[in-house]
């Protein structure tokens, strides 16, 4: 299912007009095609005149002819009785409305203002409770954070075509179109849109590691405290999350462990995956300027940092 949100992205992305022809967008995006000709995402267009050769491996058009009320190609490169016949799905073609795609979007989310379209990848779709909402039909993550810049309101979530990076680094709140589209019984769903409150609360089960950092149970950071909710939020992977959890609990003996340790330890394999982890998390602790959770030790090993205010409770209490 999600290959074909991926094909349904791909058609968005492109940025001229073009024609496809059913029997490619049937191969493309399975059963969701009559759904998405419902919703007019899917407009008819004119019949092909020329469509691509069957009978050789050439990749050429060929003029369609009719003949008897049937269409035929003959290659140009093959023999005499090289005529192919043509069906309907090969001459009927569509093209791609992408406002009834944003409108679709914006019914399933509520949102009673039409999307205004800014640049030629840039959409605004509306107000989505206090946050702004936009649209960005670029599926490069470079070219949509460059285009994401060009909005000009605060508290903005944007919707784009790509796949989320595991760790969220970017600089923009990005939802990913697969994570919000499916296709159940032939029809393209809308998925509850995960949005982040914006000032995040620690609850009884999270860890305080630092006046500035907690862990949640669910695999989130919460950074940069502001009285007793936090700023920001960034999601972890949940191996991650096993290594802090791992050296928080481990704090107390002061031990250092070796990437192989806690491979074994935690059985996540190759033990190579311990050093990149631990560094995602640690540029997580960059980005927004706390301390880094993690940090090494002679002998390539690991710890929890003892700056952390974890840490120094725990002295103060012995
Ligand atoms: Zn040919």
């Amino acid at each position: 299912m999600r290959q074909k949100i991926t094909e349904l992205s791909n058609y968005i992305a492109i940025k001229e007009p073009l024609c496809y022809t059913e029997a490619d967008l049937k191969t493309n995006l399975g059963n969701a095609f009559q759904n998405l000709i419902d919703l007019e995402v899917l407009i008819p267009s004119k019949t092909a005149t020329r469509v691509k050769c069957k009978d050789c491996d050439n990749d050429h058009l060929e003029n369609v002819i009719e003949m008897n009320g049937k269409y035929y190609t003959k290659c140009e490169y093959s023999g005499e009785s090289s005529i192919v016949e043509v069906t309907q799905p090969e001459l009927n073609t569509y093209e791609i409305n992408k406002p009834a795609l944003l409108k679709w979007i914006n019914r399933g989310l509520k949102i009673n203002s039409k999307a205004n379209k800014l640049t030629d990848n840039l959409w605004a779709m509306g107000k989505l409770k206090d946050r702004n909402l936009y649209l960005i039909t670029l599926s490069g993550l470079e070219q949509t954070i460059e285009e994401a810049s060009k909005a000009n309101t605060d508290n903005n979530l944007f919707i784009w075509l790509g796949v989320n990076p595991q760790i969220g680094y970017t600089s923009y709140e990005l939802l990913s179109i697969q994570d919000i589209i499916s296709i159940k019984n032939n029809k393209l769903e809308l998925l509850k849109l995960p949005i982040k409150p914006k000032n995040s609360k620690a609850k009884g089960e999270d860890i305080a590691l630092d006046k500035n950092i907690v862990l949640t149970k669910d695999s989130r950071l919460l950074l940069v405290a502001s009285g007793n909710t936090y700023n920001h939020e960034e999601k972890i992977v949940p191996q991650a999350h096993r290594i802090v959890r791992f050296l928080y609990d481990q704090k107390d003996y002061e031990t250092a462990y070796k990437s192989s340790e806690l491979s074994e330890k935690l059985g996540i394999n190759p033990h190579r995956v311990i050093p990149t982890r631990i560094k995602e998390i640690n540029k997580i602790c960059d980005k927004y300027k706390v301390k880094q959770i993690i940090v090494p030790q002679p002998n390539s090993k690991w710890i929890l940092n003892p700056d952390l205010t974890c840490c120094k409770q725990e002295i103060s209490q012995k």
